[in-house]
């Protein structure tokens, strides 16, 4: 196959995907269109009936800067780049593995094990890696200048989570399939239902609620735990930041970066000199890329 009968082969795919995803709510068990629309909801509705600072507006600054980036992160720029990019560049992997006398795929292969615990360990793992490259793009200069548009909110509310340069996209799917597909040869796909609790659990994160879960909050990630995370001013103990979980907490716990040292509602978001820091999403976009100042 050619290149770009490779490229053409998989747009065909997503624009079918898309079609029929949007045509028919319950394809594939689901659809990831209607299932945002209805997590957006919900967190919305929790937002208006109990907020946690009552004196932020329901259409928060920054609230359609975000609902944009949303549909960009989800939908276009999966639809513009993303599809072509990981087809082209999964195939010119696997070649570079077999030149140099590596698998293709599948350095182990664990499909010997029962479903419901391929489904926990790609779970914790899928978790854990995230975590990890949450990390990383705390401590790399680089990664953290990328990584600052998801830092650039000051009014938090549920639309924030998906507000994120879409390099992270790249970031995190590229770590993800290294070590779930190519290194472990995991064929589960992050079935709907899973990717719709980490989806569930993200916006809840950003939610503008006073929300823990109780006892659970030593195990899911929160929204008194992830406003921290945002915090502008960073404590001495944690320099490059605390509290990186993404939808579990309990790496945070196990590797002491968690840190809640009271009730963040009103804290100061962002981070320093955020003032400077352009606004608009084009600007944003190429944030990174310029040279510092
Ligand atoms: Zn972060
Ligand atoms: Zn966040």
């Amino acid at each position: 196959m050619t290149w770009l009968e490779m490229i053409t082969r998989a747009y065909e795919g997503y624009a079918n995907y898309l079609v029929k995803e949007l045509g028919n709510p319950m394809n594939n068990g689901g659809s990831y269109f209607y299932l945002l629309i209805l997590v957006s909801l919900f967190a919305w509705c929790l937002e208006i009936m109990v907020p946690w600072r009552k004196e932020q507006s329901i259409f928060r600054k920054d609230f359609f800067l975000d609902a944009f980036y949303m549909f960009f992160n989800f939908f276009l720029f999966n639809l513009i780049i993303f599809v072509a990019l990981s087809s082209v560049s999964e195939h010119f992997f696997q070649g570079l593995m077999a030149k140099i006398g590596l698998p293709r795929k599948g350095v182990f292969d664990i499909s010997f094990l029962p479903l419901w615990g391929q489904f926990i360990i790609y779970f914790l793992l899928a978790d854990f890696i995230q975590w990890s490259v949450h990390v990383m793009l705390h401590r790399n200069r680089w990664l953290w200048k990328v990584h600052q548009v998801h830092h650039s909110v000051v009014e938090m509310g549920f639309a924030a989570h998906l507000r994120y340069h879409w390099m992270e996209n790249v970031v995190y799917k590229t770590a993800l399939y290294l070590v779930l597909s190519w290194f472990l040869n995991f064929k589960l796909e992050y079935t709907f239902l899973m990717h719709a609790f980490t989806i569930l659990i993200g916006h809840l994160n950003h939610t503008n609620v006073r929300l823990d879960y109780g006892p659970l909050k030593y195990v899911l990630n929160n929204p008194k735990m992830h406003i921290w995370h945002h915090a502008k001013k960073l404590p001495a103990e944690h320099p490059y930041g605390m509290n990186f979980g993404i939808t579990l907490s309990i790496w945070d716990y196990l590797f002491r970066t968690n840190y809640i040292p009271y009730d963040g509602r009103d804290i100061p978001l962002g981070f320093e000199e955020i003032e400077k820091y352009p606004k608009s999403f084009w600007r944003q976009l190429i944030e990174p890329f310029k040279k510092s100042r």
